[in-house]
């Protein structure tokens, strides 16, 4: 027909873990068949934009014989599993979290050869014949029905899930990947003495995504479930897994996450149920410390004598000369990396003696450290929006740059030190991708030039933001929040107490009241 048609493709890395020869592929793939940039998302993959319809078959293959995969990066399956990015050799406790989150992702992958088939002409590559035996062995049982014995896709079925289905891990208290988003959460319990995994605490029921106009649709943290001992874990996945392939809503694709189920049925219910399949009680939950976010940036120490540096990249888009800078340092010596939930990148396996080349090479191509920047960039992020996404009702990456110099400027008119940082998120349309209901300032394009203002998540990402604003027009961001900084400023309990939890403290009659008054 001569009609060209264009694919995002996006890659799956379980915490967001890239092999130096992965990472030289996809700059390679986005310069010859993307746009020339790479993305990192804020599930730790990649995303190359603008992938022509004939290309795609060897942009894939590719990336599946680089070791990397596509499988399920899309679709009603599992998505990538996230974890933080922590880069520590010498931490049991995090190193339990990479092994869990890579068997998490092996035991929900998809496991029909038709992946293999479509873009390798069925040679069946290596990624899934090296999977841990028990992982192979927790698919395949089939007690208490958790799965399908004979069938091509053990867990899914025919039917697959009813919608998508996020996985999170982390150790307690690092909350570097937004763990109350996900559908599943497991934390991994150690012993503090010596670090051994002693069991795991699991949480159930988040999900951003929400549809303006539909109060049916909303966004909702995860809960408590319970815990389980080390045996028991990934038995403990398939079980709740079940309980949403088999009764998670499937006639209606906006009320079909787990969330929804969890929200109708109660936790106990859902609870009593998960344990039918799993075939045992959940025991208490744990008692946790409370989550703090962790921003991975600038150098730290891996604890094998080697250095890894988190780079701050703007929205996650790797462009240009930072682009250039960034392969140069990972080819010329040898460094993996990892992506963070935040669009990040930290390199990792450094050597101290490069420490100022790295400084030096990433400044000069427009990436300096993270301690020179504005310190709200350094936190906020934006989703891809328009020209690329397809449900983008406004803009995002493009336009949070200036919204972001902007809300500056009006901290500035107000006496603010140059310090203050509060997390503000910038997305499309309210599907949420960069995760805008946990920010303490979040903005959702609901018009080409106008957003709803979500206020009140925490800076450890711990509570939802509540709508306080709609079609709040772009033109009008100083006189919008010019009053909600000023009542701030005058009414804060200390500079310990942020803008998000100052605005959840007073509450929205009084910001409204402020915003008349002005
Ligand atoms: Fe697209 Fe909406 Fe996701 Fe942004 S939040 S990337 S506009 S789906």
């Amino acid at each position: 027909s001569g009609k060209l048609y264009q694919f995002m493709m996006r890659t799956k890395q379980p915490s967001g873990l890239v092999s130096n020869k992965l990472y030289l592929v996809m700059d390679e793939l986005a310069d010859l068949y993307g746009n020339g940039t790479l993305r990192l998302t804020t599930r730790q993959t990649f995303q190359l934009h603008g992938v022509l319809k004939g290309d795609l078959k060897t942009v894939f293959s590719s990336v599946i014989k680089a070791m990397g995969s596509t499988l399920g990066a899309c679709g009603d399956v599992n998505r990538n599993v996230c974890s933080p990015p922590a880069p520590f050799t010498d931490r049991p406790d995090y190193a339990a979290v990479a092994k869990v989150s890579e068997d998490v992702a092996a035991l929900l992958a998809p496991q029909s050869g038709a992946y293999y088939d479509v873009w390798l002409d069925g040679e069946k590559f290596f990624s899934l014949a090296r999977e841990d035996p028990a992982v192979t062995a927790a698919r395949l049982d089939t007690s208490h029905g958790a799965s399908f014995p004979g069938s091509p896709e053990p867990i899914y079925g025919d039917l697959f899930l009813p919608r998508k289905f996020k996985v999170a891990v982390t150790v307690p208290g690092d909350n570097s990947v937004d763990v109350l988003t996900n559908d599943l959460v497991i934390v991994v319990l150690s012993d503090p003495a010596t670090r051994a995994t002693t069991g795991y605490h699991l949480m159930v029921g988040g999900g951003m995504g929400r549809s303006h106009g539909k109060a049916s649709t909303f966004p909702h943290l995860a809960a408590d479930l319970g815990t389980v001992a080390p045996a028991d874990l990934l038995a403990a996945v398939k079980a709740v897994v079940a309980v949403q392939r088999d009764y998670g809503r499937r006639d209606d694709r906006k009320q079909a996450r787990l969330k929804y189920l969890i929200v109708e049925w109660g936790m106990d219910k859902f609870r009593s149920v998960a344990e039918q399949y799993l075939g045992k009680r959940f025991g208490p939950p744990a008692a946790l410390p409370p989550w703090e976010f962790r921003p991975y940036l600038g150098w730290m120490e891996q604890g094998d004598g080697r250095l890894a540096y988190g780079v701050y990249v703007r929205n996650g888009r790797v462009r240009g000369e930072a682009k250039k800078a960034l392969r140069a340092l990972v080819e010329r010596h040898d460094l993996p990396l990892t992506i963070t939930a935040n669009q990040n990148l930290i390199l990792r396996d450094v050597r101290p003696e490069l420490r100022d080349e790295v400084e030096a090479t990433l400044t000069a191509a427009g990436l300096p450290g993270h301690e020179t920047l504005d310190p709200l960039d350094a936190l906020s992020m934006a989703c891809p929006a328009m020209p690329l996404c397809g449900l983008a009702i406004g803009e995002a990456e493009r336009a949070s740059p200036d919204i972001v110099r902007r809300l500056r400027g009006v901290l500035d008119s107000l006496g603010f030190p140059a310090a203050e940082r509060f997390v503000v998120r910038v997305t499309g349309c309210p599907n949420g991708c960069a995760r805008p209901y946990m920010a303490e300032l979040g903005l959702v394009g609901d018009g080409a030039t106008s957003y709803q203002v979500w206020l009140g998540g925490t800076h450890g990402a711990t509570q939802l933001a509540q709508l306080y604003a709609e079609r709040v027009k772009l033109d009008d961001f100083e006189k919008f929040f010019t009053p909600l900084f000023a009542l701030f400023k005058e009414q804060r309990l200390g500079p310990e107490e942020s803008f998000g939890e100052f605005t959840s403290r007073v509450g929205f009659p009084a910001l409204h009241a402020r915003q008349l008054a002005d």
